[in-house]
């Protein structure tokens, strides 16, 4: 069975493509067939795993429009496993398509996801900073949504309005849709506002949370590596085996795959 999961909240710069990335491929890593689908123009997926404008012709754009099928736009990885659907600023374009009587709009992806699910264990979207009909797209695609928490000030603010969306998508387009968890990201344990904000999670998703084991979650820390792995097109676990972050990430694939 291929799992399919969207990473999403509307608010930019939660860690919401560093978690896709990263989980993707500590996924590979585990032996697990992974395909990551970069849904954001920005393409910030794309690009930290190494790959640039020149390096690839066609993109989830032309995917979305109906030019192109996901097989003929995937791209392997420096991972074995991992293999990506990348993203191109001119996804932009795609919602002024939308809009010209594309008949329900809101199942494009998931349409040309059924013919290719059956290669690959899991498949993460990486969905844009918004609620609109990329985002619809994403959660409508996908058995499960994974919610990165910014451990910040504000950081559950917009929350009401990502889960009302969630909801709205599970009534009427995808009724097996649910949370597959609340991800804190960008957690310092010398900051009283981060404890807050996770003891806030606890109190309200206790269950939501992804355990390490009994009495321990998996908490994306601050983690500089993190950061910079980008910049050399890597993740996180070819850029520094070491790194808190590269325990995280793995942890949370291990309760994924647990
Ligand atoms: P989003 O996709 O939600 O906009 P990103 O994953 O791009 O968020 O993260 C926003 C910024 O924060 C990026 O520069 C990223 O490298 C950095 N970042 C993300 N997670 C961490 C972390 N755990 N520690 C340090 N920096 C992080
Ligand atoms: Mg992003």
């Amino acid at each position: 069975m291929t799992e399919i999961i969207a990473i999403a909240n509307q608010k930019g710069g939660v860690g919401k493509t560093t978690t896709a990335v990263n989980l993707s491929a500590a996924l590979a890593i585990e032996g697990k067939r992974v395909l990551l689908i970069d849904a954001d123009p920005q393409a910030n997926a794309t690009t930290s795993l190494g790959f640039h404008r020149d390096t690839y012709e066609y993109n989830i754009y032309h995917v979305m429009l109906g030019t192109k099928e996901l097989n003929e736009i995937i791209l392997d990885s420096e991972i074995e496993n991992l293999k990506v659907a990348p993203s191109n600023i001119g996804l932009v374009g795609i919602e002024k398509e939308f809009y010209k009587n594309t008949k329900e709009r809101e199942l494009v992806l998931k349409r040309k996801i059924d013919p290719i699910k059956k290669d690959f264990d899991y498949i993460i979207i990486d969905s844009p900073p918004a609620l609109g009909p990329i985002t619809i797209n994403t959660l409508s695609a996908s058995n499960s949504v994974l919610i990165p928490i910014q451990c910040e000030f504000f950081a559950l603010e917009g929350l009401a309005q990502l889960l009302s969306t969630i909801k709205l998508v599970k009534q009427t387009i995808n009724k097996g849709l649910l949370i597959r968890g609340f991800l804190p990201t960008m957690y310092s344990s010398q900051n009283n506002l981060s404890k807050q904000v996770f003891a806030d999670l606890a109190q309200h998703f206790e269950n939501k949370l992804f355990k390490i084991d009994e009495s321990s979650y998996v908490v994306i820390p601050r983690n500089i590596k993190l950061a910079e792995s980008p910049s050399f097109g890597k993740p996180i676990m070819l850029y520094d085996a070491s790194a808190s972050g590269t325990k995280a990430y793995t942890n949370l694939a291990r309760a994924i795959t647990a």
